[in-house]
Protein backbone atom coordinates (compact mmCIF):
# COMPACT_ATOMS: atom_id res chain seq x y z
CA UNK A 1 0.00 0.00 0.00
CA UNK A 2 2.45 2.58 0.80
CA UNK A 3 5.13 1.46 -1.41
CA UNK A 4 2.31 1.78 -4.64
CA UNK A 5 1.57 5.44 -2.97
CA UNK A 6 5.31 6.18 -3.01
CA UNK A 7 5.87 4.75 -6.59
CA UNK A 8 2.43 6.25 -7.80
CA UNK A 9 3.76 10.02 -6.39
CA UNK A 10 6.90 9.06 -8.32
CA UNK A 11 5.06 8.61 -11.77
CA UNK A 12 3.17 11.21 -13.33
CA UNK A 13 1.98 10.83 -16.86
CA UNK A 14 3.60 6.84 -16.44
CA UNK A 15 6.76 8.94 -16.29
CA UNK A 16 9.18 8.85 -13.08
CA UNK A 17 9.46 12.07 -11.77
CA UNK A 18 6.94 14.03 -14.78
CA UNK A 19 10.03 13.56 -17.35
CA UNK A 20 10.60 11.93 -20.84
CA UNK A 21 13.67 9.38 -20.34
CA UNK A 22 16.09 8.73 -23.40
CA UNK A 23 19.69 8.19 -23.10
CA UNK A 24 20.80 11.73 -23.66
CA UNK A 25 18.25 13.05 -20.64
CA UNK A 26 20.22 9.80 -18.13
CA UNK A 27 23.61 12.23 -19.42
CA UNK A 28 22.59 15.41 -18.93
CA UNK A 29 20.97 14.65 -15.04
CA UNK A 30 24.50 12.61 -14.66
CA UNK A 31 26.39 15.54 -15.22
CA UNK A 32 24.25 17.80 -13.13
CA UNK A 33 24.14 15.05 -9.94
CA UNK A 34 28.19 14.72 -10.41
CA UNK A 35 28.57 18.62 -10.95
CA UNK A 36 26.37 19.50 -7.68
CA UNK A 37 28.00 16.66 -5.51
CA UNK A 38 31.12 18.78 -5.43
CA UNK A 39 29.04 21.03 -3.28
CA UNK A 40 28.61 17.87 -0.75
CA UNK A 41 32.30 16.80 -1.10
CA UNK A 42 33.81 20.40 -0.18
CA UNK A 43 31.26 21.10 2.71
CA UNK A 44 31.81 17.67 4.17
CA UNK A 45 35.27 18.56 3.99
CA UNK A 46 34.78 21.71 5.73
CA UNK A 47 33.10 20.92 8.88
CA UNK A 48 35.36 18.14 9.11
CA UNK A 49 38.37 20.53 9.48
CA UNK A 50 36.47 23.08 10.70
CA UNK A 51 37.91 25.60 8.48
CA UNK A 52 37.28 25.93 4.79
CA UNK A 53 38.60 23.31 2.75
CA UNK A 54 38.57 22.40 -1.07
CA UNK A 55 39.76 18.22 -1.61
CA UNK A 56 41.13 17.48 -4.62
CA UNK A 57 37.80 15.35 -5.18
CA UNK A 58 36.17 18.75 -6.04
CA UNK A 59 38.08 19.58 -8.81
CA UNK A 60 37.43 15.91 -10.17
CA UNK A 61 33.76 16.43 -9.40
CA UNK A 62 33.69 19.65 -11.20
CA UNK A 63 35.83 18.52 -14.12
CA UNK A 64 33.63 15.44 -14.86
CA UNK A 65 30.41 17.06 -14.39
CA UNK A 66 31.50 20.00 -16.27
CA UNK A 67 32.54 18.03 -19.19
CA UNK A 68 29.46 15.82 -19.20
CA UNK A 69 27.17 18.77 -19.22
CA UNK A 70 29.30 20.57 -21.83
CA UNK A 71 28.65 17.42 -24.31
CA UNK A 72 24.71 17.94 -23.16
CA UNK A 73 24.91 21.51 -23.60
CA UNK A 74 26.71 20.60 -27.37
CA UNK A 75 23.97 17.74 -28.32
CA UNK A 76 20.89 20.19 -27.40
CA UNK A 77 23.01 22.91 -29.30
CA UNK A 78 22.29 25.52 -26.56
CA UNK A 79 24.68 28.40 -26.84
CA UNK A 80 23.86 29.66 -23.50
CA UNK A 81 24.65 26.32 -21.97
CA UNK A 82 27.28 25.70 -23.72
CA UNK A 83 29.16 29.15 -23.47
CA UNK A 84 28.91 28.63 -19.66
CA UNK A 85 30.39 25.29 -19.46
CA UNK A 86 32.82 26.02 -22.69
CA UNK A 87 36.27 26.82 -20.79
CA UNK A 88 35.07 26.08 -17.24
CA UNK A 89 37.83 22.90 -17.19
CA UNK A 90 40.66 25.62 -17.71
CA UNK A 91 40.64 26.56 -14.30
CA UNK A 92 39.55 22.58 -12.84
CA UNK A 93 42.83 21.11 -14.40
CA UNK A 94 44.71 23.95 -13.03
CA UNK A 95 43.84 23.59 -9.38
CA UNK A 96 43.90 19.52 -9.98
CA UNK A 97 47.83 20.52 -11.10
CA UNK A 98 48.58 22.73 -8.08
CA UNK A 99 47.51 20.56 -6.18
CA UNK A 100 49.31 17.71 -7.36
CA UNK A 101 52.51 19.79 -7.32
CA UNK A 102 51.62 20.80 -3.53
CA UNK A 103 51.61 17.50 -2.62
CA UNK A 104 54.76 16.27 -4.12
CA UNK A 105 56.48 19.09 -2.36
CA UNK A 106 55.07 17.96 1.25
CA UNK A 107 56.67 16.28 4.07
CA UNK A 108 55.60 13.63 5.91
CA UNK A 109 55.61 13.98 9.93
CA UNK A 110 57.67 11.06 11.38
CA UNK A 111 55.99 11.24 14.78
CA UNK A 112 52.67 11.13 14.19
CA UNK A 113 52.61 10.89 9.98
CA UNK A 114 50.75 14.33 9.22
CA UNK A 115 51.72 15.91 5.95
CA UNK A 116 53.11 19.28 6.07
CA UNK A 117 54.04 22.12 3.62
CA UNK A 118 58.04 21.68 2.63
CA UNK A 119 58.59 25.20 4.21
CA UNK A 120 57.18 24.20 7.59
CA UNK A 121 59.85 23.40 10.46
CA UNK A 122 57.74 21.80 12.89
CA UNK A 123 54.81 19.86 12.42
CA UNK A 124 51.47 22.05 13.77
CA UNK A 125 49.66 18.96 14.66
CA UNK A 126 52.33 17.42 17.25
CA UNK A 127 55.34 19.47 17.19
CA UNK A 128 57.89 17.03 16.06
CA UNK A 129 60.80 18.52 13.92
CA UNK A 130 60.65 18.14 10.33
CA UNK A 131 62.41 16.18 8.15
CA UNK A 132 66.15 16.98 6.80
CA UNK A 133 64.80 16.89 3.38
CA UNK A 134 63.58 20.16 2.83
ZN1 LIG B 1 53.48 15.48 13.69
Amino acid sequence: MVASLILNSLLFNNRFLGIEWHLWKVIGWAGTLIFFSRFLVQWYATERKKKVVVPQAFWWLSLCGSLILLSYAIHKRDSVFIAGQALSWVPYLRNLYIHRKNKAAQVTCSACGTLNPHTHQFCPSCGGVLGPHR
